[in-house]
């Protein structure tokens, strides 16, 4: 049996996580659950997998997860919880929200562990402390984002892909406001915004897919995971959702990854590599007539997009300063403070003033990454006192 760590096991990876872990018991052995502060959910999961430890990160729920845990269950709590239960399984699934998943990521990297990665942003923000981590023996990242989880399958055509790739095509769906202008999405509401016409996610990322942002973070993943150059990954929104990416080889041939939009296929691969679950999700029905479309994406409405291959241009910390920024401005539309369009001007303020320190370890992130979400909080204020 395989052992797994699931790590952010109450939210939207984590819970589609556990179903996979679920549909196929014979081959997979949760020992490890952890999550922020979900006491109730993290209970009901350590009485159905019945883990051997489970971690908690706000250090004031401890005790009462403890009383809520089957008997015998180790309890971990406080801030370095959730990376303590990164090491000891064979495939830990780091789907924690935000910058708040690199302690996970490194510490499951440098156990020498294979990393089901869903958290991009420890990634993007730390990429050259990640590829540091990454090269310890037995360290491993299987990509859990469905489009570099199809790059990664589509990759397995090629018996030398760093010779024979020749560009990356990640696809979008474009979001909710695909097609509008910028004229037309001066008022949005963050109900519009939350409104993913295909991809059932959390908030943050829903937002993030609104503006685009979340594809820019993802060509930045991308050159991280697969240590192809910005000018050889290019986006083409593709509203169906069913083309997941694409690899285009030397010879002009290029190769998909096609399936429904179901997360549970990219966790069950990550989890299941280099064999294949058993069990199909998100399989595709060609009985009925179908239409997959693809187009440009504005630049003009999402300005986010070139932002983002700005940042990971430039590299050192100001990926660290983008993904800050974002998530600072992303809060800030959730909470009312900024209109949809001023998530772009706080992020493009705050890279303006990017202090271009060289990320060379994990503190240098951490701090650059605390920098940036002062000048972005700046930002936001400026607007919101303006308005
Ligand atoms: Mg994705």
């Amino acid at each position: 049996m395989k052992t797994v760590s699931l790590v952010g096991s109450t939210g939207s990876i984590g819970t589609q996580a556990a179903e996979v872990v679920r549909a196929e018991p014979d081959r997979y052995r949760v020992v490890a659950l952890g999550a922020s502060r979900s006491v109730d959910m993290l209970a009901l999961q350590a009485k159905e997998f019945r883990p051997d430890v489970v971690a908690i990160a706000d250090a004031s729920l401890g005790d009462e997860l403890r009383a809520a845990v089957p008997a015998g269950t180790e309890v971990v709590a406080g801030d370095g919880a959730l990376a303590a239960i990164a090491t000891g399984a064979d495939v830990v699934v780091n789907g924690v929200v935000g910058f708040a998943g690199l302690p996970v990521t490194l510490a499951a990297l440098l156990a020498g562990r294979r990393l089901a990665l869903a958290n991009k942003e420890s990634l993007i923000a730390a990429g050259p402390v990640v590829q540091r981590a990454r090269a310890t023996p037995g360290a491993e990242i299987v990509p859990v984002d469905s489009e570099h989880c199809a790059v990664h399958q589509c990759l397995r055509a090629s018996a030398s892909p760093g010779r024979e790739v020749r560009r990356i095509v990640l696809t979008a769906s474009g979001g909710p406001f695909r097609g509008r202008s910028r004229a037309q999405l001066t008022a949005v509401t963050v109900d519009q915004a939350l409104a993913h016409p295909t991809w059932s996610m959390g908030p943050k990322i829903t937002i993030d897919s609104s503006t685009l942002m979340n594809k820019g973070l993802e060509v930045i993943e991308a050159h991280e995971l697969f240590g192809v150059p910005f000018d050889a990954v290019d986006v083409v929104v593709h509203p169906q959702s069913v083309v997941h990416s694409m690899v285009e080889f030397t010879d002009g041939a290029t190769v998909a990854q096609l399936s429904e939009p179901d997360m549970r296929l990219p966790l069950a691969y990550a989890l299941a590599y280099p064999e294949r679950a058993t069990v199909p999700f998100g399989a595709l029905d060609w009985t009925a007539a179908r239409s997959l479309t693809f187009e440009p994406p504005d630049p003009d409405a999402f300005p986010c997009l070139a932002l983002a291959y700005a940042a990971g241009r430039t590299g050192g910390t100001a990926p660290a300063w983008l993904n800050a920024a974002n998530e600072v401005a992303v809060a800030a539309f959730l909470a009312g403070l900024i209109s949809w369009l001023e998530i772009a001007d706080v992020i493009a303020e705050t890279l303006a003033v990017h202090d271009g320190t060289d990320p060379t370890g994990a503190d240098v992130v951490m701090e650059a990454d605390r920098v940036a979400r002062v000048r972005a909080r700046q930002a936001v204020e400026r607007r919101s006192s303006a308005a």
